[in-house]
């Protein structure tokens, strides 16, 4: 029985893993939850984000559930680092898979019906970039005040993605940068994109800016098939695609350490303060997260069932308001349930 750690954390995350577990319960995994006490109330009372005891079950389970990490009383970032981005870096989670499909038509913003057909992944390193907290502020709160956030790109870093998107692409790889702009790193993505690419000759291969790839998502994202691109890029690009297909919370992801097989699986969306605790976030998100680690695990087709039950569920409107249904969170998980059983 595989051992999977639950942190459900904050907001709508405590809203949607239930619903998560719900379905995979259904789907008939052979799986034993453990849930963890890591959440912005716990962090206010000890000042600890994880502790050490919690950390090393977390780090031996087979596989982590994740809600959603934040809280309007925890402004500054330190919180999150000490979690989410801890749980990425320390695990060297660099795979950061972000697919992005439309199941319904009636959920795509565009107008014209031949561009629909959105089934694209965004493949985002995870572990370096902007993100990882190098830099700082030089006489902070005056008016001479420097800011700098350092921008870290590794030859391993950006080698080990790039191979990892041309291992899963079908049709072709399209990498993304800003390289005309960002000359140093883009340098190195640029040089070590051509390097990779040249070993899979039968891919096709395409280079786009990120203002560019904005653009071409907009206007035909039925064009994509696998994007590969860094931290900062790869968080922003997700976001427009979660909305080509249906909003922030149909969309799913995975953080993935493809050599050690360790995953943490998690609903693009944040904690939704907006809408948090009253019944309102869609679980779709967390579901499909969940059917992602499913498939991390070894078990394609009970990751397609519980897709198929998502989209069947989907289509006939039994779901939430975000998506044109009337459902409560756990009614739109029960809709999903009753097509697993
Ligand atoms: P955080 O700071 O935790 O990232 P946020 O509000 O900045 O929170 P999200 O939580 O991603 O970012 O929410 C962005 C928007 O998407 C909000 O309007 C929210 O209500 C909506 N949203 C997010 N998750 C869901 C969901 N599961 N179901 C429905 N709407 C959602």
């Amino acid at each position: 029985m595989r051992h999977i750690a639950v942190l459900p954390c904050d907001g709508a995350g405590k809203e949607v893993v239930p619903e998560a577990i719900k379905v995979l319960r259904a789907a008939g995994a052979d799986f034993e939850f453990e849930e963890f006490d890591v959440n912005a109330d716990s962090y206010l009372r000890t000042g600890v984000a994880i502790s050490d005891e919690v950390w090393r079950q977390v780090s031996e389970a087979d596989s982590i559930l994740f809600g959603a990490v934040g809280d309007p009383r925890l402004p500054d970032a330190k919180y999150l680092a000490g979690v989410l981005l801890r749980l990425r870096f320390e695990l060297d989670l660099y795979v950061n898979l972000r697919p992005a499909k439309l199941y319904d038509d009636r959920l795509s913003p565009l107008r014209r019906e031949d561009r629909r057909r959105v089934d694209l992944m965004i493949v985002r390193e995870n572990t370096e970039g902007l993100y990882v907290g190098m830099g700082g502020r030089f006489k902070q709160g005056t008016d001479d005040e420097v800011a700098i956030q350092e921008d870290v790109n590794t030859h391993l870093g950006v080698t080990r993605i790039i191979e990892h998107a041309f291992g899963i692409a079908q049709r072709e790889v399209v990498m993304v940068d800003k390289s005309n702009a960002m000359t140093f790193a883009g340098g190195l993505w640029q040089d070590r994109w051509k390097a990779v690419a040249a070993g899979h000759p039968k891919v096709k291969t395409r280079h786009l800016y990120v203002d560019a790839a904005s653009m071409q998502l907009v206007k035909d994202p039925s064009q994509f098939d696998v994007i590969v691109t860094g931290n900062l890029f790869g968080d922003i690009l997700s976001d427009l695609t979660a909305e080509l297909i249906g909003g922030m919370g149909i969309a799913p992801s995975a953080n993935i350490d493809p050599a050690s097989g360790r995953g943490l699986f998690e609903p693009v969306h944040g904690t939704a303060p907006d809408i948090a605790g009253k019944g309102l976030v869609n679980p779709v998100g967390a579901i499909l997260s969940a059917s992602m680690m499913v498939k991390h695990l070894g078990d394609p087709h009970m990751a397609d069932a519980i897709e198929g039950a998502v989209e069947s569920a989907i289509r006939a409107g039994e779901c939430t308001r975000d998506i044109g249904g009337a459902l409560s969170t756990s009614q739109a998980g029960d809709a999903i349930v009753k097509r697993l059983r």
